[in-house]
């Protein structure tokens, strides 16, 4: 993600990855509805959607409590998020990198790097030996046990795991009626039985009798295996027994993984000229599947200022906010995700933890609660501290639909090109106000929309700034309101009059 917004950007990249071939991994099962509102914004979603596995409308969930949450009081066009196993959605981020014209380079080792003020060396292994490649930057992308973190000595602070499961894709040769034959409520695909806890669902169309699953299921045995044992075909079959019957019969083991809730995050997501995103930067239990989604977010927050910086464009400071944005966004969702792991722990039948769970069951359920929650866990909560008090500042910019001079068109069409969009809702013809390059000035009128018809929270608002990664870091309502310091805070100096789409023609208007 994070490669395919610096070639959006014009940047010259390396993308390193020491896999030959791609895994074929389901891992991740799915995007939330703030990944799918960012894949929107780059045209990826419909390749998503396509790649998906169909499922009833079920809400998501907090700790897989029985209470579907509703997504859809955010003003969401996504309220459900996808099904998508993580292989597909790699598979759809790589081809989108490829017509960009960037190769991954497969089978390809970061083995060591030094880094001084100029750029990043690294020495890189692969088919035909060591090598060296050059960069100004580098960004550790390279997963939870991050060579690079171990290589720049950076710290990992948190706790190590306190239970063990195993993640696995399997194809069943039958299955019991308790089998799920398809997708809906978390809740509903979630069984115990003979001391294990079970979660599994379908990754196809399920037949009248077999299909291929996913499974994540922990009891006694996972606890006592070590973490590197492989995942056996005779441990996931004692555990479908024990869940499931022995009426559910295991065909083939396709792959499976241990997993644990080991919590941890670097303490700087920046040094110096090496970044951290994804799991490079934090890991966390995969309950609720931030995983993912908390990886995407971080790549949309740092490409478009990386790039920005490395192209002499940016204002002071707007490298380092990638940090000041993100850690706590990640720190939230350690916090979210312990907070579920002892909602969920085992022994399920232990009568506080139960107590616990009425309580929480009991709150979800009102309107107010359930609203917090889904966007706590859709990521379509989140508000960036901008140090702003209007409401709409430092929020996602929802994907309202529009009508510009060229025509129909939404916020998140806007957004494709990678660029900052100063959006003119109403007000005379045009303010005039003068853009860095890299910002289109956007006049439109919002047209009947699924998502609502106002901006929302800022009363009287005619006029927003939205970054390149969709959150709005200015409002103003009416002709006195001037957007150049936020211009200038996030872009850089104005250059000239920028891009104009659908506006009346201010060009080279001076403020
Ligand atoms: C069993 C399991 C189940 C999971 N379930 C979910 C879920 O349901 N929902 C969810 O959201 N998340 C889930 N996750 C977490 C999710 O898979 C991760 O959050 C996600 O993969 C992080 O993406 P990433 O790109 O940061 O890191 P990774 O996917 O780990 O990618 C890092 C890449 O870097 C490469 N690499 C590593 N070291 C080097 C090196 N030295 N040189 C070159 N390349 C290197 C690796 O080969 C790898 O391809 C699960 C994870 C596991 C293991």
């Amino acid at each position: 993600m994070l490669a395919g917004e610096l070639a959006l950007a014009g940047v010259a990249i390396e993308v390193i990855e020491r896999q030959a071939v791609p895994s074929g991994q389901s891992r991740g099962g799915g995007i939330n509805p703030r990944t799918s509102e960012v894949l929107a914004m780059r045209g990826l979603l419909d390749a998503a959607n396509q790649r998906a596995v169909r499922r009833e409308s079920a809400g998501g969930h907090f700790a897989g409590l029985p209470v579907p949450l509703d997504a859809r009081p955010w003003r969401t066009r996504h309220p459900n998020g996808v099904l998508l196993p993580q292989d597909q959605l790699e598979e759809v981020l790589e081809d989108h990198l490829r017509a960009r014209g960037v190769r991954v380079r497969r089978g390809t080792d970061l083995v060591g790097l030094a880094c001084d003020d100029a750029g990043v060396e690294v020495t890189v292994s692969g088919g035909r030996g060591e090598s060296v490649l050059w960069g100004s930057y580098l960004v550790a992308c390279d997963g939870g046990h991050s060579t690079v973190r171990k290589l720049i000595g950076m710290d990992f602070p948190g706790r190590a795991g306190t239970l063990a499961a195993v993640s696995a894709d399997v194809e069943l040769a039958a299955m019991s009626t308790t089998v799920p034959r398809s997708v809906s409520h978390i809740s509903t695909l979630t069984r115990t039985g003979g001391g294990y806890w079970m979660l599994m669902h379908p990754l196809e169309e399920a037949g009248e009798s077999t299909g291929l699953y996913r499974v994540v299921f922990g009891g006694p045995e996972q606890e006592t295996l070590p973490r590197q044992a492989p995942v056996t075909a005779n441990e996931v079959i004692r555990a479908l027994t024990a869940v499931h019957g022995a009426e559910t019969k295991l065909k083939t083991l396709r792959w499976g993984s241990r997993f644990s809730d080991a919590t941890r995050q670097v303490s700087a997501y920046r040094c110096g000229r090496i970044l951290f995103g994804g799991d490079a930067a934090h890991v966390h239990s995969p309950i609720g599947g931030q995983g993912v989604n908390l990886g995407i977010q971080d790549a949309m927050n740092l490409g478009w200022k990386l790039a920005a910086h490395i192209q002499d464009r940016a204002p002071d400071g707007l490298l380092d906010s990638y940090h000041t944005e993100r850690h706590p966004v990640g720190a939230r969702v350690l916090a979210m995700t312990r907070a579920q792991t002892v909602l969920m722990s085992p022994p399920p039948e232990a009568d506080d933890v139960r107590a616990l769970r009425e309580i929480i069951i009991t709150l979800a359920r009102l309107p107010d609660a359930n609203r917090y929650l889904a966007g706590l866990m859709s990521g379509l909560d989140l508000r960036y501290d901008f140090g702003d008090s209007d409401p709409l500042v430092g929020a996602r910019m929802v994907d309202l639909s529009l009508e510009t001079e060229d025509g129909l068109t939404t916020v998140s069409t806007l957004l494709r090109s990678g660029h900052g969009v100063l959006l003119q809702l109403g007000g005379p013809a045009s303010y005039p106000t003068p853009t860095p390059d890299g910002v289109d000035r956007v006049i439109a009128r919002v047209v009947d929309s699924p998502v609502g018809v106002a901006l929302g929270a800022s009363p009287g608002a005619d006029r927003v700034l939205i970054r390149p990664d969709g959150y709005v870091c200015w409002a103003g309502a009416g002709p006195d309101s001037s957007p150049a310091s936020a211009l200038h805070r996030w872009f850089g100096r104005p250059a000239g009059p920028g891009r104009s789409v659908g506006s009346g023609g201010d060009e080279g208007a001076v403020p």
